[in-house]
């Protein structure tokens, strides 16, 4: 394909976006599908000669759409939201464009600067305290990661690291394995699946530790389990504290864990995946004080700040601690400016990296931070709307407190009633919900997700789940 024909193609790929976008809730958010479906849709093997474009057009329409699974519709209210705008797709198309794969500072200064300048124009949006920032009086700055799971686990081998070789210089014979045999991190019950596989990746002990009613993590918990665990002979080390729970958007107690991590040495990391962009809005900021007392802040602008995936964004107070845990240095990405702004090669687990730093940068730009605030402020205001819609019909409860976008609900009695009500809500197929679980409940949730969601969607939701709740209870009492 030549520029002149991209220019059309492209013209062309743009309207189909626009057009898929703008009737998005025309479609069922979950495909009606079984596995293996594509199967001889499209032919065993790739062609010997090009096809056309119009074909390949023509075939997203009949081979892709019927198995897509429409996160941005206004009837999609399963996991979290996954952000999408055009500025950042606008972002995507420039970095494509570029093509570079910006490691170092010299395999593309500007990746490097612009990152380096997004993190903290970010982080002051945020309030991190400045010993965050590369701009602060510290050794502080931040990266982009693809995903939190990645900022967890290079948090935890950068902790492991650190605490490797603060025991080798007591004893240069200790090994990597005779630590790693006595070394423990702490997460809640509720946290993220991604944190136990970063301690099975890392080969550590993960103890989950039990959370209060509200799923939230506080201090004698964490206590308990350091001191149990020192007078076994082992070694505490990182703890992972959750701002916003996947399953029901709880907070860990930062102000409470943060100084018990101080008082034992132990790296507290932040997973605020999905919480995080909503401290950019002052009445949420407070939700992430104790930050002070983190090594590690992390959260997804791919989740909620309409910065479209790939985009985690992760801080370190000090950045030494990333930068040195895994130093090898082969003569091929060797630069004479080493030293001089980061390599971020150092501080991912990849080599390889995108310039993403560009779709924040659009992204900021082009909506500023008023009109992000505004988006978090509807989703809030829109499960608020949801909750009261529930709080209307006494067969149902709400689970959780409704702190942000995500309500948590269920049909009052046996779980089974309310496993059925998700079951038959998804196979009716008008809205899409995903499930959880927590302190012996089964309850549904409804995350705020497509970016045109209105008061009308939540009517609409709550309308499908009254209708499909009466199907399931006179089935019941049947
Ligand atoms: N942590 C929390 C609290 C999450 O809610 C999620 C995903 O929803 C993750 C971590 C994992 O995010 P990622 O897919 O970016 O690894």
């Amino acid at each position: 394909m030549e520029s002149k024909e991209f220019e059309e193609h492209g013209a062309e790929m743009l309207h189909y976006v626009t057009s898929y976008l703008d009737s998005i809730g025309s479609r069922r958010a979950l495909p009606d599908v079984q596995p293996g479906f594509m199967k001889g849709m499209i032919p065993d093997k790739a062609p010997d000669t090009p096809d056309s474009w119009e074909d390949v057009l023509k075939d997203v329409e009949r081979v892709v759409m019927p198995g897509v699974t429409h996160w941005q519709s206004p009837k999609f209210f399963a996991y979290f939201p996954t952000a999408s705008s055009y500025p950042s797709m606008l972002a995507d198309v420039l970095c494509n464009a570029i093509g570079c794969i910006g490691f170092t500072w010299a395999s593309c200064p500007s990746c490097t600067e612009l990152e380096v300048l997004m993190m903290d124009w970010l982080g002051q949006m945020l309030q991190l305290p400045d010993t965050f920032l590369f701009s602060g009086p510290g050794k502080g700055g931040g990266v982009i990661q693809g995903t939190a799971s990645e900022a967890t686990l290079m948090c935890l081998l950068s902790a492991r690291t650190l605490f490797f070789k603060k025991e080798q210089k007591k004893n240069p014979d200790y090994t990597l394995g005779q630590l790693v045999d006595k070394l423990v991190a702490y997460c809640s019950d509720q946290a993220h699946s991604s944190v136990e596989r970063a301690g099975l990746i890392g080969a550590v002990r993960m103890r989950k530790l039990e959370t209060d009613e509200k799923g939230s993590l506080r201090g004698p918990a964490l206590q308990e389990a350091i001191l149990e665990d020192k007078a076994k002979g082992f070694i505490p080390f990182f703890v992972v504290a959750t701002s916003g729970t996947t399953t029901s958007c709880a907070f860990d107690n930062l102000k409470e864990l943060g100084p018990i991590c101080q008082e034992h040495g132990v790296w507290m990391h932040i997973d605020a995946a999905y919480a995080g962009s909503s401290f950019i809005c002052p009445e949420f900021r407070p939700l992430l004080d104790g930050v002070e007392y983190a090594m590690s802040f992390n959260f997804n602008p791919h989740k909620w700040l309409k910065v479209m995936f790939d985009c985690s964004t992760l801080w370190v107070q000090n950045t030494d601690y990333l930068r040195y845990a895994f130093d090898v240095d082969p003569l091929y990405l060797k630069h004479e400016n080493q030293g001089v702004m980061p390599d971020f090669r150092h501080w991912q687990i990849p080599l390889g990296r995108k310039f993403r730093s560009l779709k924040i940068w659009f992204v900021l730009r082009l909506y500023g931070r008023q009109k992000l605030q505004e988006a978090i402020r509807k989703d809030v205001r829109l499960a608020h709307e949801f909750e009261a819609l529930v709080k209307t019909d006494d067969r149902f409860e709400i689970t959780a407190e409704v702190i942000l976008g995500l309500v948590c609900f269920r049909l009052k009695g046996e779980d089974a009633t309310s496993e059925r009500l998700l079951r038959d809500v998804n196979n009716d197929g008008r809205i899409h919900l995903v499930p959880s679980h927590m302190k012996g409940k089964f309850f549904l949730r409804l995350a705020m997700c497509g970016p045109s969601l209105q008061s009308q969607d939540i009517v609409y939701a709550w309308d499908v789940i009254k209708d499909v709740a009466d199907h399931v209870l006179n089935s019941h009492k049947a």
